[in-house]
């Protein structure tokens, strides 16, 4: 029996494990696929508080080592679902079960596809979701970033150090990211704008070979692109929980200021709970509230 049980080693869900170690209660993390979540694929943080220029991977990874070096105990295996009964839950996944006293959801959340025909067969051979991972195959060569958020951004401008030529390609005439970022793509030579359009098909044989771009007039275009960078945002994975917690209509868990869930002993953290500002800085502090509250929790029961 675990005192606390975090779903996802992400950055909210390690700082969860960080808190909750140092108050002495035994912690559990379960992740699905590898440590670090979302952040991983950013190049280089700059807004976090006081550490200005330090790419994800290296966050994360110090996150994970802070996190196992207090004794966090973390399994890589999928979360299928969670059983409440009474104080004790159980969380049950693709191989084992098991009893915990609090439990805190950090599952994050998952790329958005474009839902193209031919899009999830082409991952890997032109389509992406992540320029840091797959950006050095397309050295010299000629890519499109889509997307108006910061992801976007971000990569877009990560890829115009390596590829030929970048078009960024957005749905609407005004990105959502950050202003300064967009300033510094204005400098890029290489990298074209491409407003108020749609990448509607997908043109391969083998590998990907252009893209189809229409505006919002209905005019098409084809772009040849060797790659191409998919940063539409990013969907919520919820749905196994939703018997526990209330979801609002994007799929969001709906928590209280400190991260209460409707189950008693349930919390929530980071970028799977309904909020209006999702960065690394309220991953940090959500992760850091789950727990002191599951804390809380336990020294009720
Ligand atoms: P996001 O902010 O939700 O932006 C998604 C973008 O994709 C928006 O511009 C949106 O267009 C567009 N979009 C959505 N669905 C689309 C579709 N079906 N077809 C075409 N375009 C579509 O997502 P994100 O950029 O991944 O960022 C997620 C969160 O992480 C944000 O809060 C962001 O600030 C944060 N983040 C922070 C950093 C950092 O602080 N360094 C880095 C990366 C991400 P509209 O603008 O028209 O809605």
């Amino acid at each position: 029996m675990y005192d606390i049980i975090i779903v996802g080693a992400g950055t909210a869900g390690l700082t969860a494990a960080i808190y909750a170690r140092r108050a002495s209660k035994t912690v559990l993390v379960l992740e699905e696929a590898s440590y670090g979540g979302q952040i991983i694929n950013t190049p280089d943080i700059e807004n976090y508080p006081a550490a200005a220029h330090i790419s994800g991977f290296e966050f994360a990874t110090k996150l994970y080592e802070q996190a196992k070096e207090l004794g966090a105990e973390i399994v890589f295996e999928k979360v299928n679902g969670i059983r409440v009964n009474g104080t004790v839950k159980e969380v049950t996944t693709d191989k084992n079960t098991y009893e915990t006293k609090a439990v805190i959801l950090a599952t994050g959340s998952q790329n958005r596809k474009l839902e193209l025909e031919n899009e999830k067969e082409l991952v890997g051979k032109g389509v992406s979701y992540c320029a840091t991972c797959d950006g050095f195959f397309y050295r010299k060569k000629i890519v499109a970033v889509n997307g108006g958020g910061n992801t976007a951004l971000e990569d877009a401008l990560y890829l115009s150090d390596l590829a030929e030529k970048v078009y960024l390609i957005h749905r609407r005439d005004a990105f959502r990211g950050e202003s300064s970022t967009v300033e510094k793509l204005k400098e890029k030579e290489n990298v074209e704008f491409v407003f108020n359009s749609r990448i509607t098909k997908l043109n391969a044989s083998e590998k990907l070979e252009s893209i189809e771009v229409t505006d919002n007039e209905g005019k098409i275009r084809t772009i040849e692109v060797n790659g191409l960078f998919i940063a539409i945002g990013r969907i919520p994975q919820n749905e196994i929980f939703a018997e526990l917690v209330d979801l609002d209509d994007a799929g969001y868990i709906i928590a209280s200021e400190n991260c209460h869930t409707r189950t008693e002993g349930i919390y929530v953290a980071g970028d799977n709970r309904s909020k209006e500002l999702r960065q690394l800085v309220t991953a940090t502090a959500d992760g850091a509230v789950a727990a002191t509250e599951a804390v809380k929790y336990l020294s009720t029961i």
